[in-house]
């Protein structure tokens, strides 16, 4: 619970607008898509994990999620499968290089499940025997659980685009498929399919802050108190979230913010501090690294102006 919360809101308002002013970056480019989304679209959403709800800026667009479906499939795939399973097919290291660099660890495992090989080899592992229908089904209502009400959808055309321009990511999946990395029997066509529905699930940001609010909750969604992941995939996510969910600039968001957080290339943010709220933060322009240049000052100026998650005031 955030004891004054309308305080805490005030303050969130008044750094939503000092970020405004920021217009560096731009947009991905991609795919035409995303290279139409308006590129000084901004919301910024909270969600604690008692409830309590705020949010500012175009709150009612829907973005694709882009990477921040990494930290979700990976949690799903935990949630079935357990550590044993999931891990000797992704390691949980930060890779030091960009999200897509055609890359594995010495065991020929993709680095971490929040950088696409990693992310497409979580892919491979969610209900790997059910038909490509039921598979996204199962994400899409897990989204909406997270979410806690019906405000996460999917975008047809941004999946088609991923599909038609994903030359690296077939890349990766063959570069894995020949180091042996995936479980016996995978599928690459379905498993990519699937990683690039994944990335078109769209969300607003109040939706998002839930999604992060049920992350700081422990895996329990505070908006309908219904269980989605087990304890523990919920906090393993946390820390690969906190060491490698901004690509390679995730040192330097640890040093600097010091919270588990995801970002997307549609210009999506959401990031946990447990056991107090779920915050979401939604702006396309981006910086060289593929993070939303708003999103990532917004989260520099949240972590100055409150000591959360212990980091002492300065
Ligand atoms: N769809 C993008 C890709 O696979 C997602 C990457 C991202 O958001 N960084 O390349």
């Amino acid at each position: 619970m955030i004891p004054d919360f309308t305080a805490f809101c005030g303050e969130l308002a008044r750094l939503f607008e000092d970020v405004r002013q920021h217009r560096g970056g731009g947009v991905a480019s991609y795919i035409p898509q995303l290279a139409r989304a308006d590129v000084d679209g901004f919301a910024v959403a909270v969600c604690t994990i008692d409830g309590q709800r705020f949010s500012i800026g175009d709150t009612t667009t829907r973005y694709c999620v882009q990477s921040t479906c990494k930290p979700i499939n990976y949690a799903i795939a935990l949630d079935q499968l357990g550590i044993d399973t999931v891990h000797p097919h992704v390691g949980r290291e930060p890779s030091g290089h960009s999200f897509n660099e055609i890359t594995l660890n010495a065991r020929g495992l993709p680095h971490n499940p929040m950088i696409n090989a990693g992310a497409i080899m979580c892919a491979s592992l969610i209900a790997p025997d059910l038909s490509a229908a039921d598979r996204f089904d199962t994400v899409l209502q897990t989204w909406g659980k997270l979410a806690g009400q019906p405000s996460v959808g999917f975008d047809n055309a941004v999946f088609l685009s991923e599909r038609d321009t994903a030359d690296r990511n077939f890349a990766l999946a063959y570069f894995m498929r020949e180091n042996g990395a995936f479980p016996d029997g995978t599928d690459l066509k379905a498993t990519l399919d699937l990683y690039f529905q994944c990335c078109s699930i769209t969300v607003d940001a109040p939706g998002m802050a839930t999604i992060a609010a049920t992350f700081a909750n422990g895996g329990v969604c505070p908006l309908s108190n219904e269980r989605v992941f087990t304890a523990d995939p919920t906090k393993n996510c946390l820390s690969l979230m906190a060491s490698c969910g901004l690509y390679d600039f995730s040192g330097e968001f640890a040093f600097t913010v010091g919270l588990p957080a995801k970002s997307g290339v549609s210009g999506a943010l959401f990031i946990t501090i447990a056991d107090v709220c779920g915050i979401a933060i939604w702006s396309p322009r981006l910086d060289a690294l593929g993070n939303s240049v708003r999103g990532v000052e917004f989260a520099r100026r949240l972590a100055k102006a409150f000591a959360f998650d212990g980091l002492p005031e300065t």
